[in-house]
Parts: structure tokens; C-alpha cells; sequence
């Protein structure tokens, strides 16, 4: 049996092309998202679904650990889960800017919590935290999506190089324009009129199945072969 890769956001987009990858390829799986629902649909072979709010430590941590005592340790956690609700800073309510702080940067650090020790005690195991373009460079109405952004990119890079000593990869992952459904908590009509002519320019951007190949193929290479971060974006895509 191979061993056990933990995805969590696997209702939709990435996730959900993360969780078809790695089933194809013959891996146990815990997937996790609050529409649990929509991952069991799926029908995948040897795959665990949860609703887990990553926001939720001590659900996280009973998901894993339930997992872990059919499959055993976990040896990949995608820390994929996220959210982009977009606008000016003076136009999101504090709630909003809250949630995307405690989904897209604390859900990350609930998740690597569970299973740092492990790894490291393990001397194995790979963290693949799914970043944005956003966590390298700002642009207009990401004021707090840019920062939860940037926190994944230095929480990885730093995490990197305290577990490097201990064999555990750490990879952070940088995509570009995708083409899923990320820009739903988004309300303001012009904002989102103007993502949607930029994506139809691009004829959609990168499709999720494309990325969760790139990532499945950095987790697939030697556990001494460490791809610390890809930055990627369908060719036309200039910024
Ligand atoms: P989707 O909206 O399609 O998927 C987001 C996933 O995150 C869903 O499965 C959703 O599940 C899950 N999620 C959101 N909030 C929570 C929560 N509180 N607890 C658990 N799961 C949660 O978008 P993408 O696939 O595009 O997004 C995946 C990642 O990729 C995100 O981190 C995003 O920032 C990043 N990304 C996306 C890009 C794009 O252009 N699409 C570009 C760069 C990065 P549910 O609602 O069921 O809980």
C-alpha cells in the first residue's frame, strides 16, 4: 500500500484535480473540505472525506489521526484550502479580512502542526502548501489576499529550512490565474466583471487538473530531490 497523502479543499478546483491525481496513481487519501458532500461524489478508492474546517484545529487533528490509524502516517499534506474574496481594504468588512487570515494562513499552520513531528521524527515526509502569484508580487484589491498570501510563502520558505536537516520537503506552490471557482466569495459586481474579462482574455487561465499535475509530479520525485517552490501561469499569462 502506498502511503497516506492528506488533501484538504478537495471539494473543488485544485483540490478536487489533487484528490483524482493521486487516487489514479494508487494513494490512500484523507480529503478534507466543509462540503463534504461534493467529495464523496467523487467515489474515489481508499479515500477518507471529512468535513473539516481547516479553521478547526482539534477536527483537523482527529480527521488525521483517524486516517493515520487505517493508512498510517501521513506522508504529503496539501495545504490547498483557501479563499479570495477581493476588493478594496476599505470595502471588506474586518470578518471577511479575518477569514481569509484564519483560512488561507492559520488552516495552513493547523495543518502543518498535526504532522511536523512526525515527519521529523520520521526523517521523511513532504508539505506542500498552495501559495498564489499573489504571495510574490501585490496587485489591485488583494490588500489582504496578498498578505495571507505572502505569510504561506515566508511560512514555507522558513519552515523549509528548520525541517531540511530532517529530510521533511517543504514545497510552496505559486499559481497564476486558474480556472475554478476561487472567485466566489467575491461580491463587488465591477471586480468581479473585471476578473472575468481578464480570464476570458487568457481563455481561462491554467485548468486545475494542469497544476495538480505539476504538484503530483513534485511530490512523485526522490524524497532527496526537494523542488522548494514553482511559480507557474498558462504562457500568455505576462504577470
Ligand atoms: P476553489 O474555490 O475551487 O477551491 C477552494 C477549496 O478550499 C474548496 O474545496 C473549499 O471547500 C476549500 N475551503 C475554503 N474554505 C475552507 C475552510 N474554511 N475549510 C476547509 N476547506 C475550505 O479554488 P481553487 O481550487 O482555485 O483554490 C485552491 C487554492 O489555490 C487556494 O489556496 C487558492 O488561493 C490557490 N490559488 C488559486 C488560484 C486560482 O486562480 N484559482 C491561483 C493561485 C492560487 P469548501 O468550501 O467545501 O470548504
Amino acid at each position: 500500500m502506498k502511503k497516506l497523502i492528506v488533501i484538504t479543499g478537495a471539494s473543488s478546483g485544485i483540490g478536487k484535480e489533487l484528490a483524482i491525481k493521486f487516487a489514479n496513481e494508487g494513494f490512500p487519501l484523507l480529503l478534507l473540505a466543509r462540503r463534504v458532500k461534493l467529495i464523496e461524489e467523487l467515489n474515489l478508492k481508499n479515500a477518507i472525506c471529512k468535513s473539516v474546517d481547516v479553521r478547526n484545529y482539534e477536527d483537523f487533528k482527529n480527521a488525521i489521526n483517524e486516517a493515520q490509524n487505517i493508512y498510517g502516517k501521513v506522508d504529503c499534506l496539501i495545504n490547498n484550502a483557501g479563499i479570495m474574496p477581493l476588493d478594496k481594504i476599505f470595502n471588506l468588512s474586518l470578518d471577511t479580512q479575518y477569514d481569509m487570515v484564519d483560512i488561507n494562513i492559520k488552516g495552513v499552520l493547523n495543518g502543518m502542526n498535526v504532522v511536523i513531528n512526525d515527519m521529523k521524527d520520521a526523517n521523511a515526509g513532504t508539505i506542500i502548501n498552495v501559495s498564489s502569484v499573489a504571495g510574490r508580487w501585490t496587485s489591485e484589491n488583494r490588500v489582504v489576499y496578498n498578505g495571507t498570501k505572502f505569510g504561506v510563502h515566508a511560512i514555507s520558505e522558513s519552515a523549509r529550512k528548520e525541517l531540511a536537516p530532517y529530510n521533511v520537503r517543504i514545497l510552496t506552490i505559486a499559481p497564476a490565474l486558474v480556472d475554478t471557482d476561487l472567485i466566489s466569495t467575491t461580491t463587488n459586481e465591477e471586480v468581479l466583471n473585471n476578473y472575468h474579462n481578464f480570464k476570458k482574455n487568457l481563455k481561462g487561465g491554467l485548468s486545475a487538473k494542469q497544476v495538480a499535475e505539476v504538484i503530483y509530479y513534485a511530490y512523485s520525485l526522490p524524497q532527496n530531490v526537494s523542488l522548494k517552490e514553482i511559480v507557474l501561469s498558462d504562457t500568455k499569462q505576462v504577470v
